[in-house]
């Protein structure tokens, strides 16, 4: 598949093939979450556009009529967000789904269309997050996710299982300018990749929903969302509860190399 990196490269019939490749597969994609989802409780598909051009998410952005999808899509990286909201239409949902830093909470909560943090996981972010919201009258509670370590590998962030109610706890008390909205897990990848049993990793972000939502208040269970499943494994996500699942590659097609990115983030960290 030839991926026009920036518009400047790519003439106008490339241009109009991307966005009739990138309006089939998020159909696809959509049809296969609505087959794996109930009537009575719809899934949201977040589009993870990270490390694509602005022009692929514009495209599925004017295609909205036609998709039936709302303008919801994912972003790792500050810099990058910060650039893509500031050129692409307000009307767009940004979602940030990437490793927050607490320095940078400042620069994601001053984005006026940010809809939703995926991945806090400490008190002070979620501080930060919140007295920045606050100092912008006109903007609304953002809603956050709070990101869970469920595989136990030291390489996730996220907090541990047992810590999860206590942040969730003080973003309710102590952040009025969030709004707890429910938990977030990425999960192992070998986990993701073995079809034959169920994502543990979906089972133990579940559960700590089933122990929580009543301490916190939730009139129920699925008032509390739960973020998770990928490319790989969405529909299985879903069939174990998932209220928003964040898919990327299956959408954009693949992303340059891990180094790539890395390097980008590098970047983007020495220019702040
Ligand atoms: C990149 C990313 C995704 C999307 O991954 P795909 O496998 O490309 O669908 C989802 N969630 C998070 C947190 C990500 O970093």
């Amino acid at each position: 598949m030839s991926t026009p990196q920036n518009c400047e490269a790519a003439s106008d019939s490339e241009m109009k093939a991307r966005a009739q490749d990138l309006i089939a597969n998020i159909t696809s994609v959509l049809g296969r979450i609505s087959k794996a989802s109930s009537p009575t409780r719809p899934v949201r598909l977040v589009a993870v556009s990270k490390l694509k051009p602005s022009s692929d998410i514009l495209a599925l952005y004017n295609a909205r009529e036609q998709t039936k999808q709302e303008p919801h899509f994912g972003e790792n990286y500050v810099q990058e967000l910060m650039e893509k909201a500031k050129e692409l239409p307000q009307e767009i949902n940004w979602h940030f789904i990437g490793g927050l830093q607490t320095d940078k909470c400042k620069k994601v909560a001053a984005i006026p269309n940010l809809y939703a943090v995926h991945s806090v996981d400490s008190e002070k972010k979620a501080n930060k997050l919140s007295q920045t919201r606050l100092s912008f009258p006109d903007f609304p509670k953002l809603r956050v996710f709070v990101q869970v370590n469920t595989s136990g590998e030291e390489s996730k962030s996220g907090v541990e299982p047992a810590e999860t109610l206590a942040l969730a706890k003080h973003i309710q008390e102590k952040c009025p300018g969030l709004q707890l909205v429910g938990l977030m897990t990425i999960g192992a990848i070998a986990r993701s990749k073995d079809a034959e049993n169920p994502n543990e990793d979906f089972l133990t972000l579940k559960k700590i929903r089933d122990e929580i939502w009543e301490p916190l208040g939730c009139p129920g269970p699925e008032d509390l969302e739960l973020s998770m499943g990928m490319s790989e494994d969405y529909e299985q996500a879903i069939e174990l509860g998932a209220t928003t699942v964040r898919v990327g590659s299956t959408i954009f097609g693949l992303r340059p190399k891990k180094a790539d990115a890395a390097a980008k983030s590098s970047a983007e960290e020495s220019k702040a």
